[in-house]
């Protein structure tokens, strides 16, 4: 302003003030609520990505041509496109995951994307059927989070996530549709259970072809998991998910290796190194270091690596009637010693030869096991049973093939 400037303050405020109404028109006209079809009544339509028969005619937001002059039009207006092609958004994790028929009764449910997401409701288009009370929340720019009203048991859920957007205004890839219920058969993680990783010709005794798989039908397995869409992850992923609703990859599978084998080592171990895959080794801590047992080195390495150690009893015995100073060796010892050992927390147990009871599993919750695995070949897992996980064993002339018909998906 010029000093000595004869205008009269108040023209100078009438001007301030026509202008700021007219500036202000359509930038108050913009986030006026779109036009409702979407199914659940928390969110509005995103107004830059139209639902199949939805919108009704062009959306004013996205198509009224900004004044390029009004440069705060532009910050205002979060359906603004950006001039280089954003990246279409993924979902990295969920919970749940889909056909998980018996998810924890409390657990909200989670979408996690792979980049930074516009956090405004109005960016996501989503439904539950039958219609359930839900509210969203963001837990982080791209971590989404829905609060449902108590599900029902026996009621199938379907929840379909139609857009989302990322902050650089990229659309998902592809919608995403999660079916789950609560009560039911249990969630899709198959736990897949190795000994012996060893070539044979197929002519060795019925016992020991029973609990090895060669490498090649090691790495057949793998390949095939990918191709099905599968994601390894940890049993300690797996177990988060049923005790806590933390969210899981779609397809999740667990390795484990049982006994400590220097076999698995020396040839699954450098496979899953190289493709940055994760297992569980399961030890008795009473053979470590004896012929033909992984060494403590070993195992050390292992846990560096990322692997996972749990037990398997002190000594190879069967657990299910165990007298209380029998429990403090077999489970009780076996825990300490593998942590004094690996400096890593033992969490899980495997119960040998598969022997489990109710009386074990108490006495391993006593001693700080968060969960336990069976030899039930069954590629569900329920909250409920987290004493009583099943697995899937894998034998020699397990071809892929034959993997494939014992996986849930
Ligand atoms: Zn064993």
């Amino acid at each position: 302003m010029i000093p000595g400037n004869r205008v009269p303050l108040l023209a100078l405020i009438m001007a301030y003030v026509v202008a700021g109404a007219l500036l202000a028109r359509p930038l108050l006209a913009a986030p006026a609520p779109a036009p409702a079809s979407v199914a659940h009544p928390l969110l509005t339509v995103p107004q830059s990505s139209p639902t199949p028969g939805g919108s009704p005619g062009p959306s004013p937001a996205v198509h009224a041509t900004p004044k390029p002059s009004l440069a705060v039009t532009a910050t205002l207006a979060p359906t603004a496109t950006p001039t280089p092609t954003p990246r279409p958004v993924r979902v990295l994790r969920s919970c749940p995951i889909d056909g998980d028929m018996d998810l924890l009764a409390a657990a909200p449910i989670h979408i996690v994307f792979d980049q930074p997401m516009d956090n405004d409701p109005s960016s996501v288009i989503w439904s539950i059927t039958p219609t359930l009370e839900s509210r969203v929340e963001w837990l982080a720019p791209e971590h989404l989070l829905v609060r449902t009203a108590p599900r029902e048991a026996g009621v199938e859920y379907r929840i379909v996530l139609e857009a989302a957007r990322s902050r650089e205004g990229g659309g998902l890839e592809r919608p995403l549709g999660l079916t789950f219920g609560q009560g039911g058969m249990g969630a899709p993680i198959p736990i897949l259970m190795y000994h012996h990783i060893d070539p044979l010709d197929g002519t060795e005794p019925a016992d020991t072809l029973e609990w090895t798989v060669s490498p090649q039908q090691f790495v057949a397995h793998l390949n095939l998991l990918e191709e099905l869409g599968a994601h390894v992850v940890s049993l300690g992923e797996a177990v988060d998910y049923l005790q806590r609703g933390e969210p899981l990859p779609p397809r999740p599978v667990v390795l484990t290796f049982d006994d400590g084998n220097p076999c698995a080592y020396e040839n699954a171990v450098p496979v899953l190194r190289e493709r940055g895959l994760t297992a569980t080794f399961f030890v008795c801590p009473a053979y470590i270091g004896d012929f033909n047992v992984l060494s403590w080195e070993q195992l050390r390495s292992l846990v560096e690596d990322g692997f996972t150690i749990g037990a398997h009893g002190y000594e190879h015995v069967k657990v299910h009637a165990l007298s209380p100073a029998e429990a403090e060796v077999q489970f009780g010892l076996a825990k300490r010693r593998l942590e004094e050992e690996t400096g890593a927390q033992v969490e899980f147990f495997a119960y040998p030869f598969g022997w489990f009871s109710r009386r074990a599993a108490a006495q391993l919750a006593a001693y700080g096991y968060r969960a336990a695995l069976t030899i039930n070949p069954w590629g569900y897992q329920k909250p409920a049973d987290l004493m009583y996980l099943n697995r899937i064993r894998m034998a020699y002339g397990e071809p892929a093939d034959e993997l494939r018909y014992k996986l849930p998906w």
